[in-house]
């Protein structure tokens, strides 16, 4: 099977990677192909809090939030998404017979894009522009060389920072940046795993989930996704819109998270027209 399956796992508290671990070393020796996009947001809240350097949030007018990423926070950053969340994932399938590679979006320049020179955030009701913040977008993905770690049987772990063009690490929210990787590898699939079983219409009732984007159409999901869903479902638009034939941002915490997934437990962006 030559397909290629692009999976985030978030970094979000409360979840749990080893039951996804477990399905994609068993699902690697049967030969599917995987790149695993992770983030680390919880686990860089706790340590920045430990070094005395609290973590704070922007919300754009849009009700988009982000972190405020100043120079220290990038370093704490990469600290815990390249460094301990990282590797404790590659050190995991090493453990499970799987050859995985953890890169950052750095190595290899394989996330190039654009840092937000100016920033516009909602302050106690103001709207304020910030502009040393060390954050953006991806806009370029070198599939080639995530394809030759994968025509060379490897698994790519892929985390933020990504590469600015000015050659300085970004903060990047890394949903779209799978999105933008499962567009650039021409992936048959995207899942966005967390700790939630996908979009609600309500996030405080998980009965009312919704399993497809049919259902109530694109507008009625963007309402109800607020925080840090909106770019869970601004990614899964984008791969949607990129070619990417099944999209689901769905849960992380499952025995078999993949084929959960697959069976369309979640919010399924599929055969819909962008
Ligand atoms: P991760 O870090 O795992 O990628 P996030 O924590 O960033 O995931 O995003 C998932 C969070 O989004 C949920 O924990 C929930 O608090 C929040 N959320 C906001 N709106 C919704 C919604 N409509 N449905 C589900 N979750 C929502």
């Amino acid at each position: 099977m030559n397909t290629i399956s692009v999976i985030k796992i978030g970094g979000g508290e409360g979840i749990d990677p080893l039951p996804l671990l477990d399905e994609i070393a068993e699902r690697t020796s049967a030969g599917e192909r995987f790149v695993l996009v992770h983030g680390g947001s919880h686990e860089t809240n706790v340590v920045a809090e430990r070094l005395g350097h609290p973590p704070r949030f922007l919300t754009s007018p849009g009700g988009h939030s982000s972190r405020r990423t100043d120079r220290t926070t990038l370093e704490i950053f990469e600290m815990v998404y390249c460094g301990k969340v990282n590797k404790h994932l590659v050190e995991q399938f090493q453990r499970r017979g799987v050859n995985a590679v953890g890169l950052s979006g750095l190595d290899g320049g394989i996330w190039r894009g654009r840092r937000k020179d100016a920033i516009r955030a909602v302050e106690e009701g103001r709207t304020v522009i910030i502009r040393d913040d060390l954050s953006g977008r991806v806009e370029r993905v070198d599939s080639e060389l995530l394809s030759m770690l994968l025509d060379s049987g490897r698994l790519p772990v892929l985390t933020p920072p990504a590469l600015a063009d000015e050659g300085i690490a970004i903060n990047v929210d890394a949903d779209r940046a799978a999105a933008a990787t499962a567009i650039a590898l021409r992936a048959e699939e995207l899942l966005l795993l967390s700790n939630v079983p996908g979009v609600m219409r309500d996030p405080t009732d998980w009965s009312s989930l919704i399993g497809h984007v049919g259902e109530v159409g694109i507008e009625a999901i963007r309402k109800a996704a607020t925080g840090r869903m909106k770019n869970k479902v601004l990614a899964a638009e984008e791969a949607h819109a990129g070619g990417v034939g099944r999209v689901v941002i769905g849960s992380a915490n499952r025995e078999r998270p993949i084929a959960s997934a697959r069976t369309g437990q979640g919010t399924v962006f599929e055969g819909v027209p962008a």
